[in-house]
């Protein structure tokens, strides 16, 4: 039999986690400061209108990872589904990512894909040979016109400053087609839950071996016998002492529209004179439910402070050292490891942070008997 663990975070980091080591014989005993499981992906059905909500923002689950596929159909019946997002701007509405239809559409014409790929390689900026930045990034690959409609605005009201500041990585998400596949991501598995995420994490948490302690908060000053799997924030675990890493938060207005808002599940706002960056229409994130009624959030970001959730880890070049920092005291403290979204203070898709929950237990798993040296991070932040 193994020994005690304690998983800070009942997220998708901890359930997995929790479970793989539960299996192997060990007690574990899960904390979040939450009074529901599934961290961000929870979802909730909308007490006026009967539709599963993302209450934390639209998830998808999409990945190339087939153990993980494999993985989280043991727990839920995953109904295919393809992400099409539409964006206004201006006056009209575009297909995204950008694809052929986008082109076509924003530029007045019925390009083939050749004519549409020599079109765009005319307009973009041949001056940018190795783009840094996001803005020198979307300027190389799509061009200023295309930047400024769909990019720039957006971008601004989802990171709180210019493109220019953020790194090209971030752009490096969206891919551009010369084809008429709008589908949003490029994975070769791509569902929904049938009964929702947190249907999912009850199940995954579903072991005789793992306890969850709802509206706890986990503060390192108490007592802990066994080791710590901690998936909250870094820079909190260490009550932020050094100082904090930026974040962007969300705020979501609800409201209730009677039919059908929108026809699509996400709608984005590509100017800047818009406040919001999208809105959300759950009820087609279930398309095989039938609802009258629908249930909407218009999403804001901005920047996160002590009372807000964290949603976003910001990156900047100017949070480096004190993210370093961090690393130092978080590589300098025994009987914990940093893992998830927040605790290594990365962006994280769904797929990678239970990759990385069951690389992290399957390592715990693996230690030689009474060896005690289990690394902070097993995915460094930097
Ligand atoms: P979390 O889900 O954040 O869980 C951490 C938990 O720790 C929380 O429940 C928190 O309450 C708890 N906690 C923190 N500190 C303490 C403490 N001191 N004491 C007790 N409990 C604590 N991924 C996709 O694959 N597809 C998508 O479409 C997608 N969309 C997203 C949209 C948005 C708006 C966001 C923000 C993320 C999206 N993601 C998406 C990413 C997805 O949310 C993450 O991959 C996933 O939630 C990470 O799980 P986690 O367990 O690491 O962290
Ligand atoms: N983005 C944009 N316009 C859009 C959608 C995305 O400029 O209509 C940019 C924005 O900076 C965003 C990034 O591309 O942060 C990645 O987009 P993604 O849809 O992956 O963002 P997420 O769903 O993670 O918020």
């Amino acid at each position: 039999m193994g020994g005690s663990i304690l998983i800070v975070g009942a997220g998708l980091s901890g359930a997995v986690i929790g479970r793989e080591l539960a299996l192997s014989g060990h007690r574990v005993e899960i904390v979040d400061e939450r009074d529901h499981i599934a961290g961000n992906c929870h979802t909730q059905r909308d007490a006026e209108t009967g539709v599963m909500v993302h209450v934390y923002g639209p998830h998808i689950f999409h990945t190339d990872d087939e153990e993980v596929w494999n993985y989280v159909n043991q727990f839920q019946t995953f109904v295919p589904f393809k992400n099409r997002v539409k964006t206004t701007s201006g006056k009209q509405v575009y297909s995204l990512p950008v694809n052929l239809h986008t082109i076509n559409q924003f530029f007045g014409k019925t390009f083939r894909p050749d004519e549409a790929r020599a079109f765009i390689k005319e307009k973009s900026d041949k001056s940018i040979n190795q783009p840094r930045t996001f803005e020198e990034q979307a300027l190389r690959f799509v061009g200023k016109e295309l930047y400024d409609a769909f990019f720039r605005g957006y971008t601004e009201k989802q990171w709180g400053c210019p493109p220019k500041e953020l790194p090209a990585s971030i752009l490096k998400r969206l891919p551009v087609r010369f084809n008429y596949d709008d589908n949003y991501f490029s994975h070769k598995y791509q569902g929904m839950p049938e009964t929702g995420y947190t249907d999912m994490v009850s199940r995954i948490l579903d072991h005789p071996n793992i306890s969850v302690r709802l509206s706890t908060r986990f503060h390192r000053n108490g007592a802990v016998s066994g080791h710590t799997f901690y998936s909250g924030p870094l820079d909190g675990y260490f009550d932020f002492e050094l100082g904090r890493l930026a974040y962007r938060t969300l705020d979501f207005e609800r409201f209730i529209y009677d039919g059908d808002y929108q026809g699509c599940a996400v709608m984005n706002y590509g100017d800047a004179s818009v406040p919001f960056t999208r809105i959300t229409e759950h009820k087609h994130f279930s398309p095989w439910e039938q609802h009258a009624g629908s249930v909407c959030y218009r999403e804001f970001s901005r920047d996160c402070g002590p009372h807000d959730i964290p949603y976003y880890p910001v990156r900047l070049v100017a949070d480096r050292q004190l993210l370093s920092d961090y690393v130092t005291r978080a590589e300098a403290t025994s009987g914990v490891t940093f893992v998830g979204r927040l605790g290594t203070y990365r962006y994280l898709d769904m797929d990678v942070t239970i990759r990385e929950a069951l690389d992290a237990a399957r390592f715990y798993l693996a230690r030689a008997p009474g060896d005690t040296d289990m690394p902070a991070f097993l995915h460094p932040p930097l």
